[in-house]
């Protein structure tokens, strides 16, 4: 891991790429390291071998128990080697090494969670409605996994697959984003250490386009784990139209935050900053539209902005930083225009909306807030993904959750009220995979996660998920020794 020349690893082995391109550093702006770019052949390369290891050899004849051991040694290694990983996804994506360190530490119990479940998810004996037979259902692996996931939280979006997929006894071709792959591109270190069979799990990385749009088309695959942005969402489905693969989307959100009068203000304002300017706004369940109780809006605004502006932002490799920068320039640029827009277009600037002073290196940009009056602002409709808050008052819980809802997407959703009897009615009400009722940001193994509309499809996390990498086979055994009788009566 010390390298800066990253491969790919393929049926086992570590492959010295065809052709590579340069990995930003995004607190410079500079190139820091040599990344491969996976070619088609080196795709089906990957899922012929995956294909392989499902079918026959260690791997296919592996018992559910041992497979779970296996994921558990790789959770205990994922853990044990947190700090060195978490360095390479600071270093190569711009997020902060305050939350890297925590948040991969943690990525190790996703795989002994689910290395736990292994020889736990069960068949079933149907008590069949006919006298003679006995039928039994088996969950099989539903076959070679495609995991497609984008570059933030990339250790911890890969587990939510890896772990579920790997513990159905599947096999996996992981594709790092083209953007901060090293963390990666690491682990898969870690998985050659553990000791899983060659072609049970491949990482590589590459472009969307050639590598991407192969993979997830691929004839051999059976199974889609896709994260990411809606738009590439659409072309996942329209390559899976070659493979039929059954398909899961984690898509983006416009999470809003609900902010009522009564509730503990201090600990909301800690919890709103936290939703948004943490990870730099760059996380899926960023809360980026704040909804406040007009009684409290002039105050609690005043809140946000001391608070926004006492963020220390600097270099993600120091422990003091709270806010590193962009991962990319493209992100940034995108993020000034539809500021500028929004602004242009009557949204009240609270603070922010600018690239920090005296930080002309890296991809930075200042904690910013926006206050609007309606939902027709680009920042109140569009998914940023980035440091910027907007903020609307509402006069009424009925208003609060017609606000909440107005959005095509619903991925999280966060009320803060002292309220217990409107905390479950906005909970009941709120369009949206999670709500957090005074907090925000908590993630477990233990707890499906998922999005409404446009957030996505299917559940990740919790007993459920390796349901989805699994497909039931039905087996019929007739009991009597009496001839089949009449065999033109389908019975
Ligand atoms: P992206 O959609 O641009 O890329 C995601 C991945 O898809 C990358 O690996 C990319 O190479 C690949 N890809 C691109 N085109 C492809 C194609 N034609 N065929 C196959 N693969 C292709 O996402 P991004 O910009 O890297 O990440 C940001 C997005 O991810 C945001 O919208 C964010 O909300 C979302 N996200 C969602 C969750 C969640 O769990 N719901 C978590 C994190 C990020």
């Amino acid at each position: 891991m010390s390298s800066t020349a990253f491969r790919n690893y393929i049926d086992g082995q570590f492959s010295e790429p065809a052709s590579t391109f340069d990995s930003i550093d995004p607190s410079t702006g500079l190139p820091w390291a040599t990344m491969p770019a996976a070619s088609i052949a080196d795709v089906d390369r990957a899922v012929e071998a995956a294909h392989r290891a499902l079918r026959s050899g260690p791997w296919a004849a592996m018992t559910a128990t041992a497979r779970g051991k296996l994921l558990v040694k790789l959770g205990d290694l994922v853990a044990a080697n947190a700090g060195r990983l978490a360095e390479l996804e600071m270093r190569d994506t711009g997020k902060i090494i305050r939350e890297t360190r925590a948040q991969i530490a943690y990525v190790g119990d996703y795989y002994r969670y689910y290395g736990g479940l292994a020889d736990k998810h069960e068949g079933a004996f149907i008590p069949i409605d006919k006298p003679d037979m006995e039928v039994t259902v088996r969950p099989e692996p539903i076959g070679v996994v495609a995991a497609v996931v984008p570059w933030n939280s990339q250790l911890f979006l890969s587990a939510v697959k890896l772990g579920p997929a790997l513990a159905a006894g599947c096999t996996v071709v992981l594709k790092a984003s083209e953007d901060g792959p090293a963390p990666l591109l690491a682990f898969a270190e870690l998985v050659s250490e553990a000791g899983f069979p060659a072609g049970a799990v491949n990482i590589i990385t590459g472009f969307g386009h050639d590598c991407g749009h192969r993979l997830t088309s691929h004839p051999l695959v059976a199974r889609v784990a896709f994260t990411g942005g809606p738009s590439t969402a659409r072309r996942i489905v329209a390559n899976t139209a070659e493979n039929l693969a059954y398909t899961t989307l984690e898509l983006g959100g416009k999470s809003p935050v609900v902010v009522f009068a009564d509730a503990d203000l201090d600990s909301a304002a800690n919890a709103v900053v936290a939703g948004i300017f943490a990870a730099t706004g760059q996380s899926c369940v960023a809360g980026s539209r704040l909804l406040v109780e007009r009684s409290i809006k002039d105050d609690f605004l005043a809140r946000l902005k001391r608070k926004a502006e006492a963020i220390v932002i600097g270099d993600p490799q120091d422990p003091a930083t709270e806010m590193g920068p962009l991962a990319t320039s493209r992100q940034r640029e995108r993020i000034e225009a539809i500021v500028a827009e929004s602004v242009a277009a009557g949204g009240r600037l609270v603070t922010g909306g600018a690239r920090p002073v005296g930080k002309a290196d890296g991809y930075y940009y200042a904690p910013t807030i926006i206050e609007a009056q309606d939902q027709a602002l680009a920042c109140v409709r569009e998914e940023l993904f980035g440091p910027v808050l907007s903020a609307i008052a509402f006069d009424s819980e009925a208003e609060a959750l017609a606000l909440a809802n107005d959005t095509p997407f619903g991925l999280a959703s966060g009320v803060f009220t002292s309220n217990l009897a409107k905390a479950h009615r906005m909970a009941r009400g709120v369009h949206a995979g999670v709500v957090w009722v005074n907090t925000y940001r908590a993630v477990s193994p233990l707890v499906p996660f998922g999005g409404y509309g446009l957030s996505g499809l299917g559940r990740e996390g919790g007993l459920d998920a390796i349901r989805d990498y699994t497909r039931s086979k039905s087996v019929w055994i007739r009991t009597s020794d009496d001839p089949i009788p009449d065999p033109f009566v389908m019975r």
